[in-house]
């Protein structure tokens, strides 16, 4: 049967956009599907960013204010690719959770402060955040979905949605959770980011056995999550290597 000529232009498109957009993450290199720019990516992370100000509130205790903006700031000038355009912000809302959007815009919970109980652990929370942007992990998120979309409209002959469809599941890839392997990406990223700015990486260890006590499996709380017993794990298998970098650190 012949396709019709707009199915078929879609199809190499999509195909095209496979083959060209290919990233690779920061340490360790995985190879990444990237069908977006860093320039909508952090447009698109400013928008959410000021819709989560605008809801919730920016939170007014100066001490943990200042904790946040501290650890943000001296893991971004620490390590190298970081950037200068970092917003750091405490956010009202007692879920004990922090994220990180593209283009830079982290924000930490009131309630994140029920399991770090000191600066280093801040910053193994932070780090590992800060990871998942460095990471390009939401773009790759988005990217993954909109292939699956475009495929569907493909396959559906519905090409003149192909935009409303990619427009939606970049929609979801900000607010669905990260994969597994982006989740362990995270964590092996930042614990090199905070050693890097003078922090002790064995917090990070820390910071997921106050989650374990708390009866919960850490940011988002999702079953795709690692469980903070293979995270300790993974993070322990990794500490001889950070604590390397954590005693040659300058920021020390
Ligand atoms: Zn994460």
């Amino acid at each position: 049967m012949r396709y019709p000529s707009f199915l078929v232009a879609a199809a190499l498109l999509t195909a095209a956009a496979v083959l060209t957009s290919c990233s690779s993450a920061p340490v360790t290199g995985r190879q990444q599907l990237m069908l977006m720019s860093d320039s909508e990516a952090a447009a698109m992370g400013r928008d959410a960013y000021r819709e989560i100000l605008a809801e919730k509130g920016i939170a007014s205790n100066a001490e943990q204010t200042a904790m946040v903006r501290r650890a943000g700031e001296r893991i971004a000038a620490a390590n190298a690719g970081l950037g200068g355009n970092w917003e750091f912000n405490l956010i009202n809302d007692e879920t004990p959770n922090a994220f990180a959007l593209p283009g830079g815009y982290v924000g930490v919970n009131t309630g994140l402060f029920q399991v770090v109980h000191d600066e280093n652990q801040l910053a193994a929370v932070m780090g590992h955040e800060i990871a998942h942007v460095i990471a390009r992990h939401p773009e790759e998120r988005i990217s993954r979905q909109a292939l699956i979309g475009t495929g569907t409209a493909v396959l559906g002959g519905a090409a003149p949605e192909l935009a409303d469809m990619a427009a939606a599941a970049a929609t979801l890839g900000l607010v669905l959770p990260f994969s597994r392997e982006q989740e362990s990406e995270a964590d092996t990223i930042g614990l090199q980011y905070m050693a890097r700015a003078g922090y002790d990486p064995r917090a990070a260890v820390q910071v997921w056995r106050n989650f374990d006590a708390l009866g919960q499996s850490g940011p988002s709380f999702l079953s795709t999550h690692p469980s903070p017993g293979d995270r300790i794990a993974s993070l322990e298998s990794q500490m001889p290597a950070a604590m390397k970098i954590y005693e040659a650190s300058s920021a020390n």
